[in-house]
C-alpha cells in the first residue's frame, strides 16, 4: 500500500519509505491511500482468533508487499507477547489494560513494531538511520526498549528536564548502547520543536538519515489499532453498544481506534479525554483549533498543546465537523478531578488506576450520563507504578513494584544536558 502526505505536496510512498521518512518532505503526515474494511466473518468469529492472527489480518493491507507475510507474522508474535486484558470495574464500565509490556505503558506495541520494521528495512543498508524522538514521558522508555541493540539504527531521545516521572526518566536514560538521552531545559513542546527543526535542517539531512519514532510515524501509529480489536474480542458477547474513552495527548492512539472502526469494528462512539491541555475539547466546543503551549499536569504523557495526530482524525472525517462530532466527543479534566477519580475508583472497586486512566474514566462517566445504555471501556495506558508518588499519596496505599520497574530503579541515569537546537545539531554531527 502507498501512503500520501496530508499536505498533498509530496510524492506518494511505500510503507517502507513512509517508515524511513517518518514525515513527508512537505512536512505532512503520511496517510494510507485506502482503508478496506475486513469481512464481516472476521468480526463474527474474532473470539476464535489469537491476538497475533487478529493483528496480522488488520495490518496486512497497510504493510503488504513490503514485508513478507511470514516475517510480518514473526514480528507480530514478538511484539504482542503479553496480555491486553479487559477488567470490569463497575456495571457497564471496564478498563482495557495496555500496560503489561516491558516499559508498562501502551507505547510498547507501537515502538516495538516500528523497531522491528526499521530493523528489517535497514538490513543490508550501508547507512545508519538515526531515530530522533521527543517524549513527554512514556514514548522515550518504550522507544529505548524497543530499539535497544537494533543494528543500523541509532536513537536520540529528547525529554523535558524535571517534567517526567523518576521511573520514566530511568527507563530512557539507563540503557546505553545505541540509545542516547538528551535532557532539555524546557517543556515537551520545546523538545518537539527541536526535533521538527532538525527534520527541516538541510545541512543535517545532507549528513544523515533522520526519522521520527513519535506517533507521526505510521509504524508507531497504525499498530495501536490492535488494542481496540483485542477489546472488542473480549466484550463482544455483552451485546451492547461499545464506547471507548481514550486518554489523549498527541491523539495517535484514539486515531488508530478510529481506523479500527473504518476496518468495520462495531463501535458507537469515541471520547477523547484530556487533562488541562484542552486544545481538542475546545475545538469540539467552538469549532476553532487554537493550539496552546503545553501545561504540566500529573498525567504528564498527555501534556500536549498542539496534538500532532489530530489532523489525521480531521482527515478521516473529510474535515467535516458535523460528521466528526457524531463519532467523537472530548472532555478536559483538572488534576484535582483526576486525583478524586483515582480515589473514587479505588474506594468503589478496589482498582488502582494511573492518572491517565483516571482521566479516561472521567471522560467515560461524563459521556454515560447521557448515554447510560452503552458499554464503556476506558484505556489504562500506563501502570500506576510509573506515577508512584501521586498514586500512593492519593489513595493512601503503597504499591507493589513489578519486576520490569525494579530492574530500572537501581540503574544510574546518563543524559546530556541540552538547552537549544544548536547543541542538538552539534551533537548529531559530531557523534
Ligand atoms: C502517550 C500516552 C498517552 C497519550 O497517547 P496519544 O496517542 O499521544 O494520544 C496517554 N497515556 C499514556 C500513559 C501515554 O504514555
Amino acid at each position: 500500500m502507498n501512503f500520501y502526505s496530508l499536505n498533498k505536496k509530496a510524492q506518494n510512498v511505500s510503507f517502507k519509505n513512509a517508515v524511513i521518512n517518518g514525515i513527508a518532505p512537505d512536512r505532512g503526515l503520511y496517510f494510507p491511500e485506502s482503508i478496506t474494511p475486513l469481512p464481516d466473518s472476521f468480526f463474527g468469529k474474532i473470539e476464535n482468533l489469537s491476538n497475533t492472527e487478529i493483528a496480522f489480518r488488520a495490518i496486512h493491507q497497510f504493510v503488504a508487499d513490503e514485508i513478507p507475510d511470514d516475517i510480518l507474522k514473526d514480528i507480530l508474535k514478538e511484539v504482542l507477547d503479553f496480555d491486553f486484558p479487559i477488567v470490569e470495574i463497575e456495571e457497564n464500565i471496564a478498563t482495557l489494560e495496555l500496560f503489561h509490556g516491558p516499559t508498562m505503558a501502551f507505547k510498547d506495541v507501537g515502538a516495538r513494531f516500528m523497531a522491528h520494521c526499521l530493523g528489517y528495512f535497514s538490513k543490508g543498508e550501508k547507512n545508519e538511520v538515526t531515530v530522533l524522538v521527543a517524549t513527554s514521558g512514556d514514548t522515550g522508555g518504550a522507544v529505548a526498549n524497543g530499539f535497544l541493540g537494533v543494528e543500523g539504527v541509532n536513537v536520540v531521545i529528547l525529554y523535558p528536564s524535571g517534567k517526567v516521572s523518576d521511573i520514566q526518566e530511568r527507563q530512557l536514560t539507563t540503557l546505553g548502547q545505541n540509545i542516547t538521552a538528551l535532557e532539555v531545559d524546557g517543556t515537551f513542546d520545546d523538545c518537539q520543536k527541536m526535533v521538527k527543526t532538525a527534520f527541516l535542517d538541510e545541512e543535517l539531512l545532507k549528513e544523515m538519515k533522520l526519522t521520527s519514532a513519535n506517533s507521526i510515524n505510521v509504524a508507531r501509529w497504525l499498530p495501536q489499532l490492535f488494542y481496540f480489536l483485542f477489546a472488542y474480542k473480549q466484550v463482544k458477547s455483552k451485546g451492547k453498544e461499545i464506547v471507548f474513552s481514550v486518554p489523549s495527548g498527541n491523539f495517535g492512539n484514539i486515531c488508530a481506534g478510529m481506523v479500527a472502526q473504518r476496518l468495520g469494528m462495531p463501535v458507537k462512539h469515541f471520547i477523547a479525554s484530556t487533562n488541562a491541555n484542552d486544545t481538542v475539547p475546545e475545538f469540539m466546543r467552538t469549532k476553532s483549533y487554537d493550539p496552546k503551549p503545553s501545561t504540566a499536569t500529573i498525567s504528564n504523557a498527555m501534556d500536549v498543546g498542539d496534538p500532532s495526530n489530530f489532523i489525521r482524525i480531521r482527515h478521516l472525517f473529510q474535515d467535516d465537523f458535523e460528521l466528526l462530532s457524531k463519532t467523537l466527543s472530548s472532555h478536559s479534566f483538572t488534576d484535582s478531578e483526576t486525583k478524586n477519580a483515582l480515589l473514587e475508583i479505588y474506594q468503589n472497586s478496589k482498582y488502582i488506576a494511573d492518572p491517565h486512566g483516571a482521566v479516561g474514566y472521567l471522560g467515560l462517566k461524563k459521556h454515560q450520563e447521557n448515554h447510560p445504555d452503552t458499554y464503556g471501556i476506558f484505556l489504562e495506558t500506563a501502570h500506576p507504578v510509573k506515577f508512584l508518588d501521586v498514586v500512593e499519596e492519593t489513595i493512601g496505599k503503597q504499591l507493589e513494584i513489578p519486576p520490569q520497574i525494579k530492574k530500572v530503579m537501581g540503574k544510574d541515569k546518563k543524559s546530556i544536558r541540552t538547552i537549544e537546537y544548536e547543541e542538538l545539531k552539534k551533537y548529531l554531527l559530531e557523534r
